[in-house]
């Protein structure tokens, strides 16, 4: 298995990315994104998707020159629709205008759609709190509901349908929760098949609906299903699942978990908010910091040797592998390769990379 430094798997996917067709910039934000995900642990929202992306460019199904356009602006909302951009240009773009529009009125929404995959949803309410403001992010996968059953059901109807927020934390990385509100993202259940390894319990039921631990049960013809999240009352991830679409889906305009598969699309919805329109920010610092000293104070479960905030896994992830190296698997990276040859591109020359 293959294993880079982080900016040598960027400079990789800078070459790729603009071969197929982005500009310097936009090939940079998306890049960017994606090895910052492997950087996080998310190795499903990471370099597995420069293939996946580089295809679609290829095949005509993201647009890699449009740009996005804000069609409705209010004081504090907005909708913009990304005429088919990469994900990360639109959602960024997207997360700019809310912030601006947070800092002026306290709070700035912005609707988003027309964009391509967005990747880790984290990374936009996580730009607002670098920036000392707090984000939050619902986001469907338009007309692509096939992958997790509804509560009680067999049949995948909805998408893994992602939320996420970040808070900013006085000298500390923000509180930073990002999450599916099924079991676990579909890009998991790559990873395990790319890795040709099963994967835990509780994560899949078969296209009869029977616990199974192998992924192919899930690409399978009938395929299988991924459960909501929350386990014996998985009607609560459902219930959040519906509240996504709803948001991310219908009131974006890019629609819901129905109809034809074709879009390859996130819709998106976020909001944002600026402390010190509410409470002084020195307040809010105050009682953010008190609470995080009072859930960590609790005695920990057998195994357990602390209590982690959201985040926490991600950023000290991100340390560990800053150092270490990022590990590409061998699908994973042959399949990178192919796809570089298809435009043209020699992946011998990046062997000296590998370590
Ligand atoms: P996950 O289950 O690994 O983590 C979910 C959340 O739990 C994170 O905020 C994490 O910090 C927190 N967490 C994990 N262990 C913890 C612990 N011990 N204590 C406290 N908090 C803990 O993530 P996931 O739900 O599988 O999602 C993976 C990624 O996939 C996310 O970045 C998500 O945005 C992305 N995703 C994107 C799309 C899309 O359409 N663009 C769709 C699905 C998922």
């Amino acid at each position: 298995m293959p294993r880079f430094k982080p900016e040598d798997l960027r400079q990789i996917g800078y070459t790729l990315f603009e071969k197929a067709g982005c500009q310097k910039e936009d090939a940079r934000a998306v890049v960017d994104h994606l090895v910052e995900s492997n950087l996080f642990g998310h190795d499903s929202h990471g370099a597995i998707r420069f293939y996946e992306y580089a295809r679609a460019i290829r095949e005509g199904r993201f647009q890699p020159q449009a740009e996005p356009q804000v069609v409705q602006d209010k004081p504090c909302m907005a909708v913009v629709d990304a005429g088919g951009a990469m994900g990360q240009v639109g959602a960024t773009f997207a997360t700019r205008l809310a912030i601006e529009k947070a800092r002026e009125q306290g709070v700035g929404t912005v609707a988003l759609r027309n964009t391509s995959h967005i990747g880790r949803v984290g990374a936009y309410p996580l730009m607002a709190a670098r920036e000392g403001l707090i984000g939050q992010i619902f986001v469907n996968a338009g007309h692509l509901g096939y992958q997790i059953a509804p509560f009680g059901g067999l049949d995948g109807k909805l998408s893994t349908n992602p939320m996420a927020f970040a808070a900013p934390r006085r000298n500390a990385e923000p509180v930073l929760v990002d999450m599916t509100t099924s079991v676990v993202a579909e890009g998991k259940i790559r990873v395990a098949l790319n890795k040709g390894v099963d994967v835990p319990e509780g994560w899949l039921m078969d296209a009869n609906g029977n616990p199974t631990t192998d992924p192919k049960d899930f690409k399978a013809d009938p395929p299988g299903a991924i459960l909501p999240m929350g386990g014996v009352v998985a009607y609560k991830g459902y219930a959040l699942s519906l509240m996504v679409e709803i948001l991310g889906g219908a009131l974006s305009g890019l629609g819901c978990a129905n109809g034809s598969r074709t879009m390859v699309s996130n819709g998106v919805f976020l909001n944002v908010y600026h402390i010190e329109h509410f409470v002084e920010l020195e307040d809010y610092y105050d009682e953010l910091e008190s609470l995080i000293a009072h859930v960590k104070s609790s005695r920990t479960a057998p195994g357990i040797s602390e209590i982690l905030l959201p985040g926490e896994p991600e950023f000290r992830s991100a340390e560990r592998r800053s150092q270490e190296g990022i590990e590409v698997d061998d699908t994973t990276w042959e399949t990178i390769c192919e796809e570089a040859r298809m435009i043209d591109l020699d992946p011998s020359e990046w062997d000296d990379l590998k370590n």
